[in-house]
This record gives structure tokens, sequence and C-alpha cells, in this order.
């Protein structure tokens, strides 16, 4: 029997408060019991799964839809839902796992709002990001079915899978999306990878044209289908040359090692959009139009906040190879770029050697500079503090692009153990073009 409104027993009443507490233990305690049911509805219609998400507990909505809690319950006296209760919390990790336990982006509120532009009323723009990205299996799964008079399907079941990975990916970096291709058997064939792209430039279309206009995830549609074209006329001139479309786009011009062609594609692949007269796509060419290419912000800085919301690409730790968040590889020799594994710096090192050297020596002349000031500072410091004992500039360490020295160190120790690390130390000692790994990545197919 279902749920009544205001009818909790006492152990009910008590999980309600254990949700605003946010003691998961007691609250898996409680769901133990037979006295509790996931569903029960308070007064106001609300389950503890909106209590949970209202609170912005996502470690609660985890337990209580492991109970089976009904994500798509709509018996609040206002017609809310969890996920705009999850919305409403401003938190993403919510709102996301709402939607990947099947919650309804369309249903409504009393006064008929989607959770989407109930969290913009509000100002959680990140929700809506979230919410704009998400895209259902079963949405694609529409075209793994003969519509129409047609006898055959768009997309061929077996893709179904691997394209749906790649359309719910965040970062959208053009390389992990070849490595996400390249990843699956399936892909790597240019028929394959024309299909997908027709079905992605449908789902781009249907964006546009729907009641509720989505045009972040229109654009990410049409993007990616971009790199799936380019994937495929590389793969026409053989099996192997998508390898040469990664060097391509890794490839960093001469002087600063930027990745010109990298840049051209994205900026090129954003002023494809076949709808003019959307709005984003008007705000994307405007931030981007006017940057020299080499400066920034990078056309893929401009698409990812677009598309994701992500900002602060300065300061957050991404793969110089394919954007992956949260690399700790650091080129051992210069000690300036990150990797998000040796696979990538393997891949970035045929163009990165051309600089990595001189980027060193800049390291190095920076370092030494940051310590001579150092000192400088301490003697200085020193010197006030005969004078009258605080001493406060001693802990004071200079700026500069550079680390800490210290920092550095830690880093040698720290990695000095992985044998790709130590190959790099003999590119400096040696000549570069000795490295083994330039040897594995070959310059033969270089321009
Ligand atoms: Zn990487
Ligand atoms: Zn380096």
């Amino acid at each position: 029997m279902a749920p009544r409104k205001g009818e909790l027993t006492e152990e009910e009443k008590e999980l309600v408060q254990v949700i605003s507490k946010g003691n998961v233990q007691d609250a898996a305690q409680l769901l133990g019991s037979k006295e509790v049911r996931v569903n029960c509805l308070d007064e106001h219609g609300m389950t503890p799964l909106m209590h949970s998400a209202y609170k912005g507990r996502a470690d609660m909505c985890k337990l209580l839809l492991q109970h089976g809690a009904d994500v798509n319950c709509n018996e609040h006296e206002h017609g809310y839902t969890a996920l705009m209760f999850g919305c409403l919390s401003g938190k993403k990790d919510i709102v996301w796992m709402m939607l990947e336990a099947g919650a309804d982006t369309d249903a409504v509120n009393s006064v008929g709002r989607t959770a989407a532009q109930m969290a913009a009323f509000v100002g959680q723009h990140d929700c809506v990001t979230v919410i704009n990205n998400f895209f259902p299996r079963e949405k694609l799964d529409y075209y793994t079915k003969p519509q129409g008079l047609s006898k055959e399907a768009k997309l061929p079941v077996k893709l179904a899978g691997p394209l749906h990975k790649i359309i719910t990916t965040t970062n959208l970096h053009p390389l992990k999306i070849i490595f996400l291709i390249k990843e699956n058997p399936l892909l790597l064939d240019q028929e394959a990878l024309k299909k997908c792209s027709m079905v992605l430039d449908l789902i781009c279309e249907k964006c546009m044209k729907q009641k509720d206009m989505n045009e972040v995830l229109a654009m990410k549609m049409h993007y990616i289908s971009c790199i799936f074209q380019k994937c495929a006329t590389f793969l026409q001139e053989g099996e192997d040359k998508l390898d040469t479309l990664i060097k391509n786009l890794l490839k960093g011009r001469d002087g600063d090692c930027f990745p010109v062609f990298q840049e051209k594609f994205i900026r090129e692949s954003i002023r494809k959009f076949p709808f003019c007269e959307a709005t984003l796509l008007q705000q994307l060419v405007r931030s981007i139009a006017p940057v020299e290419i080499g400066s920034d912000p990078t056309a893929f800085s401009v698409l990812t906040q677009a598309i994701t919301g992500q900002v602060g690409f300065v300061d957050a730790e991404f793969c110089t190879t394919c954007g992956e968040k949260g690399a700790d590889k650091r080129c051992s020799v210069c000690k300036l770029v990150i990797y998000c594994n040796q696979n990538c710096q393997k891949l970035h090192w045929f163009t990165h050697k051309k600089v990595c050297k001189t980027l060193k020596e800049k390291r190095e002349k920076q370092e030494l500079e940051a310590a001579k000031e150092k000192k400088r500072q301490e003697k200085l410091a020193e010197k006030e503090e005969k004078a009258n004992e605080s001493g406060l500039a001693i802990e004071e360490t200079p700026d500069g692009e550079s680390e800490k020295p210290k920092e550095t160190e830690d880093q040698v120790t720290s990695e000095s153990s992985d044998a790709a690390e130590k190959v790099d130390v003999s590119a400096t000692t040696s000549e570069s073009s000795a490295d083994p790994n330039v040897s594995q990545t070959s310059d033969s197919s270089e321009k």
C-alpha cells in the first residue's frame, strides 16, 4: 500500500530527524527496521529522499536510493521532486545522482517549472549545467530501433554503449574523446564513426527544436560529432592514421609550443554549429574571436566552461595532453608540465622535448633567484630580529612562477622510482633524440 501523507511511524519520524542531523549510520539502522518505509511521506508530502536532497546530504541520498527510494515520487504539496530539492541545495553531486537514478527532468512543480528552470531561478547555475549535460541512455537507445518507414536503425545496438560513454563525459578535450574512441574497437571504424556522428547531429537538432530548448547539450553533441567526423576522415587514409591526428592536435608551434592545430580545430568546430541564431554560439564566438591564437583563454577552456560550468583552469591540475582533471605526474626535467599518466607524457614528448630544456633553464634561473631572494630576506629578518626581537619576515617567500625549491625536491624523491621519469632525466644529459620516448612515438609521421 502506498504511504499516505503525514502518517509517519515513530521510527519514520526519527529517520527524518536523523537525516537533518546527517548521521548516515543511524539512518542505515533505521532503514533496516520493518517500521520504516523508505518512501514514507510527512505532512507536506516529502519523502526521506527529498529531505536528504534538500539538506544537501549526498551520502544520505545514496543510502536511501540503495534502499529503493523512489526518485520520481511526486506527492509534495507544491509538486517538488527530489531532483528539484537537489537543485535548491545547489549540490551538483546530488543532482547527478538523482539523474542517474532516473529522475524525470521534464517533471514540473505546481507553477509549471522544471528542475532546471527552478535551479536557474534560484541562481544554482552549476546544477542547471549538470541537468543540461545529462543524457539518459534510453534517449540514445531510441536511435537503435528503426523509426517510421525505415527498416534499418540509425545506430547499431552495439555502438550505443560506447557512444553513450563519450556523450556523458565532462572532459571535452579532443584528445580525451579520441582516447575514448580508440579504447573501443567497435568505434575504430570509419562507418561506425559516421553513423555515430549522424546520430549526434540528430540529437543536436532535437535539442534545438524541442519546446524546452537545450543549447548546451546541442553544442556538446555538435562538437563531439565534429571530432567523430575528423577521426573518420583520418581513418579513411589508413587504420593507423588516428595517431597522425593525435600528433597534429598535440604539436606545438616553435617558440612557445602552443598547439595551434588544436586551437583552430576547436574554434572551427564551434563556428560550424548549424544554428547560427543560438545565444550560446554567439556568446562563444564573442569570447573566442578577439583572442589571438596562443593567448588565453583557449577555445577549449571557453567551450568547457560553457558546457560543464567548470572554471578555474589556471589553478587546477589538468593533463597537458588530454585535459583530464587531477593530473599529478610532472615532467621530471622541466617540472613545469603535468600529465595524468606515462602514456600521456610519452605522447606529448615529441613536441614537448623542443621546449623542455628551455623551460628547465628558465625554472632553474627563477629558483636560483628565489633562493637568493629568500636568503636576502632571511638576512634582513635576522637583522630586524636583532633590532626588535620580532622576526616577522622569516616565513615570507618571494613570489614567482616557479615552485618553492623544497617542493620540487619532494617531487623528485617521490617520483624517481618511475622508469619513464628516469628516461626523461637521461634526455637532458644525452641528446634528446636518443630518448626512448621519442623512438616510441616515431617522428616519421610528423608534418
Ligand atoms: Zn592525460
Ligand atoms: Zn619537460
